[in-house]
């Protein structure tokens, strides 16, 4: 399997290359050349196979031979025993065609461990082979780092370095990342802001002697691996709801469309999908472009879904290429229309293309709020995240407007347990959502953290001085 460029400039790459590389040489993101295509009876052999035997095989393609099929199916045995749930990913019913996918049961409490689990693994595994260590540095608002962290802690040929906004981030959020004692773990608090944090990772990337020193590596959402391993949950749902024989839509809290497009990989490998529904909450640059074709950027507020707090969405650049024929050209367009006049627009025969899969909509903090409080209600007492409340409060107006037939399957994506935000959950329900057995003891693990000036030296001095190298 060999991995494109979105903007046509970068050299293809086979999947050890896009591992490593994240981001292409010419500012693009990598893609399959061509999508791996599974028959219905192949679809239907995966019918009852575990969680880890449904990975290996949607997997398995897109490694295209670089990793053994050995290593490949003990990685992902490995990632997946970390869940604190038999089913890895189980369906909760919560009504009469409706359901949840809990994609919450990972080791931080959000659906973000399902790739991040995996990623930690290929990467040791790829650096091992390739004789070499590897700086992974990352800023985050809250749920990435801990993935991230929980997904190399302890890896032998990794270092990681995530930093946080010092003060704001919730004592969950922190105390996910500064309670981890492997030696390879670094959580910086940075005097300042999120944005400054991500400066911060920008600056370091475009220092070239500090880049190759170190090996610096990133994982954040626009890794193509991630996506990858988010197609997996996909399958197993809608195998869970008589696919292939039956086509489920899937209502997906959004931000960076990282999650939304692996259900697009999905359908594009031949899975049965009726509708994908985008849902945002009220930074609904998404929601704007699935109704009217024009991609515009209108700042970013932020809400109690704060994982989705986004002004523009670096995946959807990966449906915009298929879009467009898979021009890159085209596409490098359109990013550099993005950047000098804040947004463009697709044809309107485009966007209808687009809308045979794709729908979207948007809820509010009220519309967030009430969907809380409602869904605590019916559940008899089991409570959502706000991501999730918004998933489902679009997942509900989807079924009122009837853009989702009463005979599909509709399934809402669970992004996080509610515990991880248990502020927002408490104030709509009036309950405090409890931390699950493996994490009861986390506000009495001891801290490690690092508060650094938000100074470019002092950051890249710590990192220097900090990493194993061998
Ligand atoms: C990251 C995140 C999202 C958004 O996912 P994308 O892949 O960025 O669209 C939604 N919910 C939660 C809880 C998240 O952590």
């Amino acid at each position: 399997m060999r991995y494109i460029s979105t903007r046509g400039q970068a050299p293809a790459l086979d999947f050890e290359g896009v591992l490593l590389a994240g981001l292409a040489a010419d500012g693009g993101l990598y893609v399959p050349e061509s999508w791996p295509q599974f028959s219905a009876a192949e679809w239907r052999a995966m019918r009852g196979l575990s969680y880890a035997e449904v990975a290996f095989r949607v997997i398995r393609p897109f490694v295209g031979g670089c990793i053994p099929d050995a290593d490949l199916q003990r990685m992902i045995g490995e990632a997946y025993a970390t869940f604190g749930h038999s089913a890895v990913v189980p369906l909760r019913q919560t009504g009469p065609n409706d359901w949840l996918l809990e994609l919450f049961h990972g080791p931080t409490l959000a659906f973000k461990d399902v790739a991040l689990q995996l990623l930690g693994r290929l990467f040791d595994w790829a650096l091992q082979r390739a004789g070499r260590r590897a700086t992974i540095v990352g800023a985050t608002s809250g749920d990435t780092g801990s993935a991230a962290i929980e997904g190399c802690r302890g890896r032998a040929n990794l270092d990681i370095f995530i930093m946080f906004p010092q003060g704001r981030v919730s004592e969950v959020q922190r105390r996910q990342m500064t309670t981890v004692a492997d030696a390879n773990v670094h959580a910086i608090a940075l005097a300042g802001t999120f944005d400054d944090a991500q400066a911060m990772v920008k600056a370091l990337f475009n220092d070239a002697p500090f880049r190759d020193r170190v090996g610096l590596t990133a994982v954040n959402s626009i890794n193509w691996a991630r996506v990858m391993a988010q197609i997996v949950y996909y399958v197993t749902a809608a195998l869970s709801l008589g696919g292939p024989d039956r086509a489920p839509a899937f209502c997906v809290p959004t931000g960076n469309f990282g999650d939304i497009f692996a259900g697009y990989a999905a359908a594009r490998m031949g899975l049965p999908v009726a509708k994908l529904i985008v849902a945002t909450n009220r930074n609904d640059i998404l929601a704007r472009f699935f109704s009217g074709g024009a991609y515009r950027k209108d700042g970013v507020t932020a809400t109690i879904s704060p994982s989705m707090d986004i002004q523009i969405a670096s995946n959807f650049e990966r449906l915009l290429f298929d879009m467009h024929g898979r021009d890159g050209g085209e596409v490098r367009r359109l990013m550099a229309e993005l950047d000098t006049a804040g947004g463009f627009s697709v044809s309107p025969n485009a966007l209808a293309e687009t809308q045979h899969l794709f729908a979207a909509g948007r809820a509010d903090e009220a519309a967030t709020r009430a969907m809380l409080k409602t869904a605590f209600m019916q559940g008899n007492g089991i409570a959502i995240d706000p991501h999730t409340a918004v998933g489902m409060a679009v997942a509900a107006s989807q079924r009122a407007g009837r853009a989702v037939a009463a005979d599909i399957p509709l399934v809402t994506l669970a992004t996080a347990a509610p515990a991880k935000f248990p502020d927002a959950v408490q104030a709509a329900t009036g309950q405090h959502p409890a931390l699950p057995p493996r994490l009861a003891d986390l506000f009495d693990r001891p801290e490690r953290q690092t508060p650094l000036a938000n100074d470019y030296k002092t950051v890249r001095d710590f990192i220097d001085q900090h990493r194993v190298t061998a």
